[in-house]
């Protein structure tokens, strides 16, 4: 076995364990790879040990992979920070967006849906720690924010992103993923809670979390080098 293949069977025994251990069906919850720096070759092979969702989050580094894998029947998901100038290729190229925190790009991602595509699946990121230097929106605007992008007519609306402020303190821990379920469920139609990383999985499944976004646990550490890290506040 390859050590990424080694790899996925851990995190799938890691999902199933949590998802067990609070009495949810393991199959709720999604397993996306974040395959941002990391080579075609290793979504390739996660993809033959039975991944199909990616995530991604420099633009022209997943238009590059995408095309080299091009004939390899992927989800692509998009969790970077969305600038206004990226939401045309972001709209042509990808299925779903974690990243949407304001009504501008949510309204360019729908305008700019290409008609032969279904509509782009969107969650809204909300910035559950507080903290003044990350991407999201806050608490307060989710309810605003929900009704508006609900309305677009290429977007549909599936449910709330978050990545909290790394923590040694449980407590706090649970509380911030706690926090973006309550928002979740005050929206009726929503269903998906995109939370947990390779650190903090099995938290964010107690939280309900329905896709838990996994790198450095699948493919090893990252190499960030010659590349910004835009990702603030995840630990590398
Ligand atoms: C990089 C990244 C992840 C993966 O983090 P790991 O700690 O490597 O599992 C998850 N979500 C987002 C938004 C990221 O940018």
């Amino acid at each position: 076995m390859s050590t990424i293949a080694k790899n996925i069977a851990k995190v799938v025994s890691r999902i199933r364990d949590a998802a067990h251990a609070c009495g949810r069906d393991p199959a709720s919850v999604g397993l996306l790879a974040v395959s941002k720096t990391q080579p075609p070759q290793a979504v390739r092979e996660a993809h033959g040990a039975g991944l199909n969702d990616f995530g991604e989050n420099y633009l022209q580094e997943a238009l590059d992979k995408q095309q080299q894998l091009s004939d390899l029947p992927l989800t692509w998901h998009f969790i970077g920070p969305i600038q206004s100038n990226k939401t045309r290729a972001i709209a042509e190229h990808f299925d779903w967006v974690h990243s949407v925190d304001r009504l501008k790009i949510a309204q360019r991602l729908s305008d700019q849906r290409p008609a032969h595509l279904p509509p782009l699946n969107i969650c809204l990121q909300v910035n559950v720690s507080g903290e003044a230097s990350k991407s999201g929106c806050a608490p307060v605007e989710v309810a605003t924010l929900a009704a508006a992008v609900a309305q677009l007519p290429n977007l549909r609306l599936r449910g709330l992103m978050a990545i909290p402020a790394p923590t040694d303190d449980a407590d706090e821990q649970r509380a911030a993923f706690a926090r973006l379920r309550h928002l979740l469920e005050r929206e009726d139609g929503l269903e998906t809670l995109s939370m947990g990383m390779s650190q903090d999985l099995e938290t964010a499944i107690a939280e309900g979390a329905t896709w838990v976004r996994i790198g450095t646990a699948l493919f090893g550490a990252r190499d960030y080098s010659g590349k910004p890290d835009t990702n603030q506040g995840t630990p590398v």
